[in-house]
């Protein structure tokens, strides 16, 4: 990815192509995000959404082209759709995020400063108190909110979350739902999100593009759904 001009999409792929091992994973897939949206991909299992995202963050070879247009940061927040913990790892939920938020290492202690700012990244998705876990209990769901948290400092100009929502229950959900909306429309962070809740992308997506190898379908969500 590289910087372009002033440009009302943060994002635009062109003629997107995955081959790995021979196999076509992606073919010709084109699409722009619009900055400050929130752009849903959907369609079904193994349609080629996380190589989408693999691709945007660089991690995997592709013809074609994925430009970027910077305005702030550059930063790109990333929600994986899966991360395991060694179940022997020992290191908390504050240790964890202290990581890269403070200079000193984390092995002599985690300062006040960035103790106050884990506290407040902890309460932004509803984890408030969770310092003092350990990361290798949390549940599927918690994990994911601490990468949230994670990914949501410093505010990223561009939000990439794949599947976010999989193991939360109703709460969990509707939390989640609010974390990005105001995220979008109080922080002006662009979110880009594989999601399988159509209700909840119809309800609050700017656009959608289904994916299955190729677009099978682009525009806004009633349309792009129906
Ligand atoms: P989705 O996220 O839409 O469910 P993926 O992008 O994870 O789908 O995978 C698309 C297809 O590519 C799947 O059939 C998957 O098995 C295959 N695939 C993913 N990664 C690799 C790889 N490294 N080598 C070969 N095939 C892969
Ligand atoms: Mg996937």
């Amino acid at each position: 990815m590289s910087a372009g001009a002033i440009s009302p999409s943060i994002l635009d792929v062109s003629n997107l192509t995955v081959r790995i091992d021979g196999q076509l994973l992606l073919s010709d897939v084109s699409l722009s995000v619009a900055r400050g949206t929130l752009h849903a991909i959907v369609g079904p299992n193994g349609a080629g959404k996380s190589t989408l995202v693999y691709a945007v963050l660089g991690q995997i070879p592709f013809e074609g082209r994925i430009l970027a247009h910077w305005r702030r940061n550059g930063r790109i927040g990333y929600v994986p759709q899966s991360f395991s913990v060694d179940r022997t790892l020992p290191v908390t939920v504050e240790d964890f995020l202290a990581l890269t938020r403070q200079n000193r290492p984390v092995c002599f202690g985690v300062g006040r400063a960035a103790a106050r700012r884990i506290a407040a990244m902890l309460d932004r998705v509803g984890l408030a108190g969770f310092e003092q876990r350990q990361l290798s209990v949390l549940s599927g769901g918690e994990l994911r909110r601490v990468l949230l948290a994670h990914a949501l400092d410093p505010l990223p100009e561009l939000l990439i979350l794949d599947e976010p929502a999989t193991g939360l229950d109703q709460t969990a959900s509707q939390w989640l739902e609010d974390v990005l909306l105001a995220a979008r429309d109080r922080d002006d962070v662009t979110v880009l999100m594989v999601s399988h809740d159509h209700e909840r992308v119809k309800r609050h997506g700017d656009r959608v593009t289904v994916l299955d190898r190729c677009v099978v379908a682009d525009g806004a969500p009633a349309d792009a759904l129906a």
